[in-house]
């Protein structure tokens, strides 16, 4: 595996492959991976001759409360496990380099980035479009993989994509759980052991959920009542949100149909970890 910290050697090589006719595949992360990464890439090589994997915690996408200092950084254990994983080349730019002093370009999406995730975290999502771009910027991919997991960023990437015509296919690909239901995430490293034991109703709620749909329910306020429930058996978290909404543009449903995604939050009380969660019903994102 090739490792690339220089944003012009990466365009050059990246403008190389595309004249040699290789197919580009890119999976973008902030590191400390886990097997839902992982399988992202797996999904990734599939689809392309080369595989490419960027690491890069990025400031524009963390409120000023969030742990951007804290956020896990092991990136020689990262290394390992995307080279076992097949990655071609691995891009691990500079903060100081994506971000100059003088930085001043942002894009932004419009509408689906005031709801959900970026109702409670304004700024989050042109943080994660700005860096997207400049990333599509420097690796030229045909393909790129986004994970379930974060459908509303997948989401919003998507819109990006269609709107501002990049050449670019986006693939979304399944959120990768525990054996107990709980979502693979960098930062379930930060939850106490008694947190860790309660974290799986997360999921769990979502599951009630899915049941009573795929028995015929399409009330929204009974499905709602089906997560709530769950959570309030919880002690050790609260949910910040539980959303039914339509899948695309993330307005709330009363009635269920078509594709609608059930989006969560929830705050951790020792920890303050904050983690999210999803099921998509009627269809895929
Ligand atoms: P992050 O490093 O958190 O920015 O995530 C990088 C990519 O991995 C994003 O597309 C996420 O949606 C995806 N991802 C994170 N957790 C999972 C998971 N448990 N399963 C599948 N994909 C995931």
């Amino acid at each position: 595996m090739k490792i690339v910290r220089d944003i012009q050697e990466m365009q050059n090589l990246c403008l190389d492959l595309r004249s040699a006719k290789k197919r580009i595949g890119f999976v973008p992360t902030m590191g400390a991976l886990h097997k839902g990464h992982l399988s992202l890439l797996n999904t990734v090589r599939q689809h392309s001759d080369v595989s490419i994997m960027s690491i890069f915690v990025n400031p524009t996408q963390f409120v000023p409360s969030e742990d951007l200092k804290e956020y896990p950084r092991p990136f020689e254990k990262d290394c390992e496990k995307a080279e076992d994983q097949g990655c071609d080349i691995l891009f691990y730019p500079d903060t100081g380099d994506i971000y100059p002093d003088n930085y001043m370009t942002y894009v932004t999406v419009g509408n689906i980035t005031g709801k959900l995730e970026g109702a409670s975290r304004p700024e989050h999502f042109t943080g994660v479009t700005t860096i997207v771009l400049k990333l599509v910027n420097i690796v030229f991919p045909h393909v790129a993989v986004f994970g379930q997991k974060d459908a509303q960023q997948a989401l919003v990437v998507r819109r990006m994509v269609k709107d501002l015509n990049l050449p670019v296919e986006l693939i979304i690909a399944p959120t990768i759980r525990e054996t107990d239901g709980l979502a693979l995430s960098s930062r379930n490293s930060y939850l106490t052991a008694e947190e860790r034991t309660e974290a799986p109703l997360i999921y769990k709620g979502l599951n009630n959920a899915q049941q009573a749909y795929a028995e015929g329910e399409l009330s929204a306020e009974k499905l709602l009542k089906e997560i709530t429930t769950v959570y309030e058996s919880a002690t050790h978290f609260k949910a910040e949100y539980v959303a039914i909404v339509d899948a695309e543009s993330l307005n709330a449903v009363e009635t269920l149909f078509g594709k609608t995604l059930i989006a969560v939050a929830c705050r951790m009380d020792r920890s303050q970890t904050r983690l999210i969660d999803n099921i998509v019903l009627g269809g895929m994102l």
